[in-house]
C-alpha cells in the first residue's frame, strides 16, 4: 500500500531534489520498502543540513553508520527512501490547483507566501517581499536574481537603474512593461546585494514556479547565469547557456490548465551585468530578438 508522506517532508524532499538537480545530479534510485534479514532500514532525515542514512542503509558505497555525509556523496549512493511512492509526484496539492484565473492564483501563491521566513534570507535586513509585478496573463516573463536596495524598499523588482535598462529592453522589443511579467528567483533582498547562496534560491524558487504555472507565458527570459541555472537546473557558464531555446516548465507544479504544456525558455544577460559591461549590450538585443521573433514582436522602427 503506498503510504503518504507528510507535506512538510514532501516539500522538503521536492527542494532537496532541486538542489541536487542544480548540482547536475539527476538520478536517484529508491530502496523497497521490504527491509531484508538483518538490515535496518534506510530512514533519510531531510532537514536543512545534511541528509545522515542509518546504519546498513543501501549499495556497497554506504557511510559507516551514523556518518553524516555532503549531499553529493548522499546523492552518489542512494536515495533510499522506503516508501513506494514517486517522490518526484509526492509534491502536495498547491492551494491554487482548482483556480484557473491566473489573477487570483497569484493571489493564492502570495497569501501562501505569507510573512515567509522559510530561508535565512528573511533575517538578514529584508525591508520586504518583492513577491512579483505585471500582467498576471504574460506571454512573456523575465526572472531575474532578487531584489536590491531600491527593489527591497519599493516591493517591486526592477525598479532600480537595472530596472530602467530593462524598461527600455522591453520598449525595444515593441512592447510595454505593464504587459509582461517580472520576477526574481529570490523574493528578499540579498544583504550587501550579494548573490542568492543555492540553497536560497531553493527554497525561494518553487513560489516562482508556480507564479509561471500560474501566468503560463510562451517566453521565459532567464536575466543571469542564477536565473538561468537555477530555472533550467543546469550549472553551465553563460556562453553556453545563451543563444537558444530550451523546453521549460515548472520543475514540481502541474499547472491546472491542460493546453498548457510548458513554455520556451531563452537566457540573456542580467540589465546589472550590462550596465557593468555595456559592450555585451548587442549581444542581449541578440537574444531578445530571438525571443521576438518567437512571439511575432516587430521592434518600434528605428530600433532594429
Ligand atoms: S527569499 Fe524567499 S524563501 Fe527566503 S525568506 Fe524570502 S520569500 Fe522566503
Amino acid at each position: 500500500m503506498p503510504r503518504t508522506l507528510d507535506p512538510e517532508l514532501r516539500r522538503a524532499l521536492a527542494a532537496r531534489i532541486r538542489y541536487y538537480n542544480e548540482m547536475g545530479i539527476y538520478d536517484f534510485y529508491r530502496q523497497p520498502l521490504s527491509v531484508r534479514a538483518g538490515e535496518v532500514a534506510a530512514p533519510i532525515a531531510v532537514d536543512e543540513g545534511e541528509i545522515t542514512i542509518s546504519a546498513n542503509a543501501v549499495s556497497t558505497n554506504q557511510p559507516e553508520p551514523g556518518e553524516a555525509v555532503s549531499p553529493r556523496k548522499a546523492a552518489a549512493v542512494a536515495m533510499p527512501v522506503a516508501i513506494e511512492e514517486n517522490i518526484f509526484d509526492a509534491i502536495a496539492p498547491k492551494p491554487e490547483q482548482s483556480v484557473s484565473d491566473p489573477a487570483k492564483t497569484l493571489k493564492i501563491i502570495r497569501e501562501d507566501l505569507g510573512d515567509c521566513t522559510r530561508c535565512v534570507l528573511h533575517k538578514q535586513g529584508r525591508k520586504q517581499i518583492v513577491f512579483g509585478v505585471g500582467n498576471p496573463k504574460a506571454e512573456l516573463m523575465f526572472v531575474g536574481e532578487g531584489p536590491g536596495a531600491d527593489e527591497d524598499v519599493q516591493g517591486e523588482p526592477f525598479v532600480g537603474r537595472a530596472g530602467q535598462l530593462l524598461n527600455n529592453m522591453i520598449k525595444a522589443m515593441g512592447i510595454e512593461r505593464e504587459q509582461v511579467y517580472i520576477a526574481n528567483i529570490v523574493k528578499c533582498r540579498p544583504p550587501g546585494n550579494r548573490t542568492p547562496e543555492r540553497e536560497e534560491c531553493a527554497t525561494c524558487s518553487p513560489f516562482l514556479m508556480r507564479q509561471i504555472a500560474a501566468i503560463k507565458p510562451k517566453v521565459v527570459v532567464a536575466l543571469g547565469a542564477v536565473a538561468a541555472k537555477t530555472l533550467l537546473a543546469m550549472n553551465s557558464s553563460m556562453m553556453q547557456l545563451r543563444g537558444r531555446f530550451y523546453d521549460f516548465k515548472p520543475a514540481g507544479v502541474h499547472s491546472n490548465d491542460p493546453n498548457w504544456d510548458g513554455c520556451k525558455l531563452a537566457v540573456t544577460y542580467h540589465p546589472a551585468f550590462l550596465l557593468r559591461d555595456p559592450r555585451q549590450k548587442g549581444e542581449a538585443w541578440k537574444d531578445l530578438q530571438m525571443v521576438m521573433k518567437e512571439l511575432g514582436l516587430k521592434a518600434p522602427k528605428g530600433n532594429s
